[in-house]
């Protein structure tokens, strides 16, 4: 996608603050972050919904959801239980989808959200 911005970064057009890639997938720090951890996991391959996904993207939606706890880990919002039930820490995950959804970026995108209260009601 010519003027696509996430084709672009994941192309590596425009610099970003990037904490993932692999053949699939880039993960890389929102601009304007809603919470002290906000990063976002984006397909490298251009689908603008997650409406326009259908079971060929089964396995690549799948790889998005699994990495996004692995990554909150590693930027210091992971979810942890002590066994007893008890958990602690933790995350948020969000696709917005077309207008009334908030979407402002037509390439797909998984937001990962942490940090104290990421759900203030801003995102
Ligand atoms: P949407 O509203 O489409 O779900 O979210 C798009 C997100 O992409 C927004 O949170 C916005 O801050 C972020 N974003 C837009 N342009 C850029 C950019 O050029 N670089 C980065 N790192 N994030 C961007
Ligand atoms: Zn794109």
């Amino acid at each position: 996608m010519t003027n696509c911005i996430f084709c672009k970064i994941a192309a590596g057009q425009i610099p970003t603050k990037k904490i993932y890639e692999d053949e699939d997938l880039i993960a890389f720090h929102d601009i304007n972050p809603a919470a002290p951890v906000h990063f976002l996991v984006v397909p490298k391959m251009h689908i603008p919904t997650l409406a326009d996904c259908d079971e060929n993207h089964a396995a690549l939606l799948s790889k998005m959801m699994l990495l996004a706890p692995k990554l909150a880990q590693e930027q210091g919002c992971g979810y942890t239980t002590n066994g007893n039930g008890n958990g602690a820490g933790g995350f948020k995950t969000l696709f917005n989808t077309g207008p009334d959804g908030g979407q402002e970026v037509y390439h797909l995108h998984l937001h990962v959200i942490g940090g104290p209260k990421p759900w203030r009601g801003q995102r």
